[in-house]
């Protein structure tokens, strides 16, 4: 019997935006990476094994039991009613006072990045972003055919006094930071800074994107107040989400600010989703109005500076002279700089041989990419496994001294 060839389908015309639109070179890199013979360091993944799952399994089954109809229907966009009154309540006590309907509930923060681009940006504008800077921050800006101005960072984080010489040059219409052991560097924005930043955006009237995924996982030094608390004329829309600190799965994070900008996005989110997952909405609030979220949050805390320094340890031991690196206060991340004329490109697939990863950082500078350094996780990986992979990294690096 004859069989029939089937033609190749004719590609279908793409929008436009799509070119600016590139496959994050991370997500390609962290599937050769993510390989079982190999200690990787590049994803961005907290600990599994401290998820809480069998209280979050256990919530799952009250709500199917005793709402199971209401948690199946569709809901509002705005998002379950206790969760948001149980954000507001939580952000009060570190000194951020929002009203319950000036909480919307997102899909994860990344949805909370895509709709504030959504809602302020129009082709062309300005958004001022620290560089390095959030690989899929950039990434959603550059969808809505924004354009980039970078200001640079050092340890007590973006550099802010250099944003009035930059806005005279062009106003942006939006300022993306992540002020808290910052992704990918791991740094925190310092409270001088935090003070001049809210004035600077005051005076200005632009929009400040403060994305903080990582704020309650501070593990060393005092708590920050966040760039919203600080502020009392609505510049600031603040971002936060329950990946780092429950479980990713859960897909629930929220933004917090202005009720004109909180409006806008809700209706945008309407275009999105309609709403986030019901289900995933009412069992955290159930999970969170009985569970101990603070003595978990401290056993996060424990763990990850035991890792961190544990990495920080290992570093020490096996980096050959001229390797530098950050010393985070909290969060997920490091980030390294090679020895001078070391390409992070380069010594990826040599490290692959050796059975240990980390992400390049090149992909995280929204302009003039610099080659020479690393960002590593150090969340997802016992002690043990962060000195064996820093060992064998170090070797990598000396052997192209
Ligand atoms: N912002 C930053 C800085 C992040 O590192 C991440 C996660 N990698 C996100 C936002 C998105 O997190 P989620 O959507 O899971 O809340």
């Amino acid at each position: 019997m004859a069989v029939a060839v089937i033609p190749p389908l004719p590609a279908f015309p793409l929008a436009q935006r799509m070119s600016r639109m590139k496959a994050s070179a991370v997500r390609e890199i962290l599937k050769v990476a993510e390989r079982p013979d190999v200690l990787s360091f590049a994803g961005g993944l907290p600990a599994p094994e401290l998820f809480p799952v069998e209280a979050i399994a256990q919530a799952h089954a009250e709500v199917f039991a005793d709402e199971g109809r209401a948690a199946m229907q569709y809901s509002t966009t705005e998002g379950y009613g206790p969760l948001r009154e149980w954000i507001s309540s939580h952000l009060g006590k570190s000194g951020l006072r929002v009203a319950t309907e000036q909480v919307l509930i997102t899909n994860g923060s990344q949805q909370g990045i895509d709709l504030v681009a959504k809602v302020m940006l129009d082709p062309g504008d300005l958004v001022l972003v620290e560089n390095p800077s959030y690989l899929a921050a950039l990434q959603v800006f550059s969808g809505y055919e924004a354009s980039f101005a970078v200001v640079g960072s050092d340890n007590d984080g973006m550099k802010v006094d250099e944003l009035e010489r930059m806005v005279a040059e062009r106003k942006p219409k939006l300022i993306y930071l992540v002020p808290n052991f910052q992704n990918p560097k791991g740094t925190t924005l310092s409270l001088e800074r935090r003070h001049a930043l809210v004035r600077f955006a005051q005076r200005h009237r632009i929009l400040i994107l403060e994305d903080n995924p990582y704020g309650e996982l501070r593990f060393r030094g005092e708590h920050l107040p966040s760039l919203a608390s600080l502020d009392d004329e609505g510049v600031v829309l603040n971002l936060g989400t329950f990946s780092k600190t429950l479980a990713p799965g859960l897909r629930i994070g929220w933004a917090v600010g202005p009720r004109e900008i909180i409006r806008a996005l809700t209706v945008a989110k309407q275009s999105a989703d309609l709403h986030t997952a019901t289900v995933a909405q009412r069992a955290t609030a159930r999970l969170l109005s009985r569970f101990d979220y603070n003595a978990h949050l401290d056993g996060l805390r424990v763990v990850y500076g035991e890792r961190c320094l544990a990495m920080l340890g290992s570093l020490e031991r096996h980096m050959p002279a001229g390797t530098r690196w950050t010393q985070p206060d909290g969060g997920m991340f490091l980030w390294v700089e090679l020895p001078r004329g070391m390409s992070a490109d380069t010594l990826f697939p040599l490290a692959l041989e050796k059975r240990v990863a980390f992400v390049p950082g090149s992909p995280f500078f929204a302009s003039e990419p610099r080659g020479e350094f690393m960002r590593l996780n150090y969340s997802n990986r016992p002690p043990e496994l962060i000195e064996e992979g820093m060992r064998r990294l170090g070797a990598v690096i000396a052997a192209q001294q």
